[in-house]
C-alpha cells in the first residue's frame, strides 16, 4: 500500500462507499490521510449535576433514580430517567429506543455524556452515550476521537477504521524538511504528524502534529505566491495607459471629497497603471473606507483610455449592488461609459448578449461574480481586473481571471486589515496599499456586548429604531454540522421574531441554501426599505451596503472571530444616522467577554485584529478555529501567525535557496489546495 493506492482497496469499503468518499474528494489514500478531522470528540471528567450548562456536551455521573418511563407513541417513543448526585438531578431522554428499559430498570450509578438542553421543565440531556456500569467511562477519559467532515450515508466510525488500517498498513514516508530546521522550529517528523492529527493520544500530541502540518501548508502557500510573483514582476503590457481628465473631473464632482488615505492610495494605482510592467496590487481598507469609488476611479481611466476593466465580486447580491452605484454614479455625472453586469442567475439569452458586447468592444465596465471567468466570457481589450473582497477568491481565480486580458493591470480589494507583518506574507504577490483613514462624517457605532437576558429589551430596541424609520440586521449562529439546520435555525428565527414584533414590521430572512433569485429578491426589499429587520447568516457578511440600517445584533456572538465580527459590524454606520452593534453572548466565561470586550472597545479594524492575535494562544484551538479569513486546510492566519512568520523566514533563508526541500514544496506549490 502506498499514497497512490485508492481507497477502495481497503477493507471494508466497497462500491457504495468508496462513491461516497469520492464525494469528499477523497480517491486514494493518500487523500485519506490528507482529509482532516474538523475536531475532535474529547472524553473530559464527569461534572456535578449542578454545573451543566444549557448548549455543552457534558458527562455527569450519578444514581439512577425513581423509575424508567417510556412514553410517546409508537413512531417516537421516548425513555426518560432522572440521574440524581449530591448536588441535584438531572432528565436524561432517548428517542426510539424503548429497549433501554430493561437494561436501566436494574438502577445503580451510570455515566452519560450528552448535549445538555433547556426545556420548559429544565435542563435535560438529550440521547446521551451511556456508560454502565459507570467504570467504563474511565477508559475513555481524555481521549481525543476524531470527528470528520462528513456526507450523507458515511458515518464518522467508517473513515476512523480506514484512517486507521491506512496508517497501519503504509510505509512511512520520507521526512521532506532538514532536521535542523525541524529542531529549529519545534516542528515535529512527519509521519508522527500525520498519525497525531488523526488520532492523538493527548492534546499535546495534536498540537505538535498540528503545529508540524500548518507549517508545511504555510512553507507551500508561500512557495506558490513567490512563484507568482517572479511570473508578475515580468508581466509587461502595452496598454500606454495615461490619467484622463474626464476621472479628475468625476472626482471633483462626488458629492463629498476623498480622504486623504484615498487620495494618496488612488495616485499610487493610477501611478501603477502607466507602467508597462503590469499591476498587482493589493488594497487593504477597513469596512466603509471608501474601496468602491477607488475601483470605480481605476475602472473608469481604463475605460476613458478605450479599454475595458472588469470588477469581480465574491457574490451576486454584492456584483448587482457595485453595478448599481457604479451605473448612478457614471448616470449622475453624465459619463458616456457603457457598463454591464454579468452574473451566472442571467437567462442565456442575457448573458449571450453580453458576452457579445464584451467581445466586440461595446461594454467597457463589466461587473460581475464568476461568470466574468467562465469559457464563453471573451474580452476585447482588458487591461484592468479589480477583485472584490478577495479573500473569497482563490488565487487560481484571480490569475484566471486577469489570464483573460493581455497582462491586465491587476487590484485586489480586501476588508480584512491585517496587521502589515502578515500581510506582507499572505500577499506575497502583491504591492499593498492600505486606506487607513475613515470618512470624517461617520458617527462612530455605539456597540455592547449582552447576555441572553437582555434578548426582549434588545427587540424593543429594534422596535424602536424601525419606527423610526431605520432597518436591522440579526445574525443567527452557525449551525456546524449541518447546513439543513441552519436553514432551518434562521427560518425558525425569523418567523419567532415576526410573532414577536408583529405585523406592522417585515421580517425576512436570508441564508446561503436560498436560489439566487430568492436572494437578490430579499436583498432589494431591504435595499429599498420594504423588509425592515433582517435575520440572516453570515452571507450578508460580504460588502452589503444598506445605509440605512442601524442595528446589527449578532446572536452567539461567542462562536465567531472578532475579525469576522468586525466585518459584520462593518454592515451598520454607512449612513448618516447613529448606529448600534449588539453582541448576544450565551456565554459566561470571562474570557469570551474580554474578548468581546475588544469589539466593544475599538471600531478599528487593524487594532482589532492585532489584539485578537495577541489574545489567540494554542490553547484556543477548540473553541473558534477561523479568522474567516483564508481557509487552509488546518492553519488560520491569525491563530497560528508565528508559525506563519517562521515558514515565510524559514523559505526566504540563505541555506533554504536552491535546497532539495525548497524544491519539493516549490514542485507542490501549484497544486496547493489554498482558498484565499
Ligand atoms: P467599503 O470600503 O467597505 O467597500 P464603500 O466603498 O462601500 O466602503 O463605501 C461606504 C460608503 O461611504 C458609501 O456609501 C460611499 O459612498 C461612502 N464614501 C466613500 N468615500 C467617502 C468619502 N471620502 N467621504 C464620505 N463618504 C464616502
Ligand atoms: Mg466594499
Amino acid at each position: 500500500m502506498n499514497k497512490l493506492t485508492p481507497v477502495h482497496e481497503l477493507k471494508g469499503i466497497g462500491e457504495k462507499t468508496e462513491k461516497l468518499f469520492l464525494k469528499l474528494g477523497i480517491c486514494t489514500v493518500g487523500d485519506l490521510l490528507g482529509y482532516y478531522p474538523r475536531g475532535y470528540d474529547i472524553y473530559e471528567e464527569a461534572v456535578p449535576v449542578s454545573e451543566l450548562e444549557e448548549g455543552k456536551v457534558q458527562t455527569v455521573t450519578g444514581a439512577i433514580f425513581g423509575r424508567v418511563q417510556v412514553s410517546g407513541n409508537r413512531a417516537m417513543q421516548v425513555t426518560t430517567i432522572h440521574v440524581k448526585d449530591i448536588t441535584g438531578t438531572l432528565k436524561v431522554v432517548w428517542f426510539r429506543m424503548p429497549f433501554l428499559r430493561t437494561t436501566l430498570a436494574k438502577g445503580g450509578v451510570i455515566t452519560l455524556r450528552g448535549l445538555v438542553s433547556r426545556k420548559k421543565s429544565g435542563l435535560v440531556m438529550e440521547h446521551p452515550e451511556m456508560f454502565y456500569p459507570s467504570a467504563r467511562y474511565e477508559e475513555k477519559l481524555h481521549t481525543m476521537q476524531p470527528v470528520y467532515p462528513l456526507t450523507g450515508g458515511l458515518s464518522n466510525n467508517t473513515v476512523m477504521k480506514a484512517v486507521r488500517q491506512a496508517l497501519d498498513e503504509m510505509p512511512l514516508e520520507r521526512e521532506l524538511l532538514p532536521e535542523g530546521l525541524r529542531l529549529r522550529c519545534h516542528l515535529a517528523e512527519y509521519n508522527y504528524a500525520v498519525r497525531g492529527i488523526h488520532f492523538p493520544e493527548d492534546k499535546e500530541v495534536y498540537f505538535q502534529a498540528r503545529n508540524r502540518l500548518v507549517f508545511e501548508e504555510f512553507a507551500q502557500f508561500i512557495c506558490s505566491l513567490r512563484a507568482l510573483r517572479e511570473e508578475k514582476d515580468r508581466a509587461r503590457n502595452h496598454f500606454g495607459i495615461r490619467p484622463a481628465p474626464g476621472v479628475d473631473a468625476f472626482i471633483r464632482a462626488l458629492p463629498y471629497e476623498l480622504t486623504g488615505a484615498q487620495k494618496k492610495v488612488w495616485e499610487e494605482i493610477l501611478g501603477d497603471m502607466q507602467k508597462d510592467v503590469s499591476m498587482s496590487r493589493l488594497v487593504q481598507g477597513d469596512v466603509g473606507s471608501g474601496k468602491t469609488v477607488i475601483a470605480l476611479l481605476a475602472l473608469l481611466t481604463a475605460a476613458l483610455n478605450g479599454f475595458q476593466g472588469a470588477l469581480m465580486a465574491p457574490t451576486e447580491v454584492l456584483a448587482k449592488q457595485h453595478y448599481e452605484s457604479v451605473t448612478a454614479m457614471l448616470a449622475r455625472h453624465g459619463i458616456p461609459v457603457r457598463t454591464e453586469l454579468l452574473t451566472g442567475s442571467m437567462t442565456a439569452k442575457e448573458k449571450r448578449d453580453v458576452y457579445s458586447r464584451m467581445e466586440d468592444g461595446t461594454a467597457q465596465i463589466i461587473i460581475g461574480t464568476h461568470a466574468l471567468i467562465q469559457e464563453k466570457a471573451v474580452y476585447r481589450n482588458l487591461a484592468l481586473v479589480v477583485t472584490d473582497e478577495q479573500h473569497r477568491f482563490g488565487v487560481k481565480q484571480r490569475e484566471k481571471l486577469a489570464g483573460k486580458g493581455e497582462m491586465p493591470h491587476v487590484l485586489v480589494m480586501s476588508a480584512t486589515p491585517i496587521p502589515r507583518t502578515l500581510a506582507i506574507i499572505l500577499y506575497g504577490d502583491l504591492d499593498i496599499s492600505v486606506i487607513d483613514e475613515l470618512p470624517a462624517n461617520r458617527l462612530p457605532i455605539k456597540n455592547c456586548v449582552v447576555d441572553t437576558s437582555y434578548r426582549p429589551t434588545a427587540y424593543r430596541f429594534i422596535e424602536k429604531q424601525v419606527a423610526q424609520g431605520r432597518q436591522c440586521y440579526i445574525i443567527c449562529p452557525m449551525v456546524e454540522e449541518s447546513e439543513h439546520l441552519e436553514v432551518e435555525n434562521v427560518t425558525d428565527y425569523a418567523a419567532m421574531l415576526q410573532e414577536e414584533l408583529g405585523g406592522d414590521i417585515c421580517v425576512a430572512c436570508l441564508h446561503g441554501k436560498m436560489k439566487q433569485e430568492q436572494k437578490d429578491g430579499i436583498m432589494e426589499q431591504f435595499g429599498s426599505g420594504q423588509i425592515q429587520v433582517l435575520v440572516s447568516t453570515t452571507v450578508i457578511e460580504v460588502g452589503i451596503n444598506v445605509p440605512n440600517a442601524t442595528v446589527m445584533m449578532v446572536e452567539n456572538a461567542e462562536r465567531f472571530g472578532l475579525a469576522q465580527l468586525h466585518q459584520l459590524r462593518g454592515r451598520v454606520g454607512r449612513g448618516e444616522h447613529q448606529s448600534y452593534c449588539i453582541f448576544m453572548t450565551g456565554s459566561h466565561d470571562q474570557e469570551t467577554k474580554e474578548r468581546l470586550d475588544i469589539l466593544n472597545k475599538s471600531n478599528d479594524g487593524f487594532k482589532i485584529a492585532a489584539e485578537d492575535l495577541k489574545l489567540r494562544g494554542p490553547g484556543d484551538l477548540f473553541g473558534i478555529r477561523q479568522s474567516g479569513l483564508m481557509n487552509f486546510r488546518l492553519g488560520d492566519v491569525f491563530q497560528d501567525a508565528k508559525l506563519l512568520k517562521m515558514a515565510s523566514e524559514a523559505v526566504a533563508s540563505p541555506e533554504a535557496a536552491g535546497s532539495e526541500w525548497l524544491k519539493k514544496l516549490e514542485a507542490h506549490a501549484g497544486t496547493a489546495s489554498v482558498i484565499l
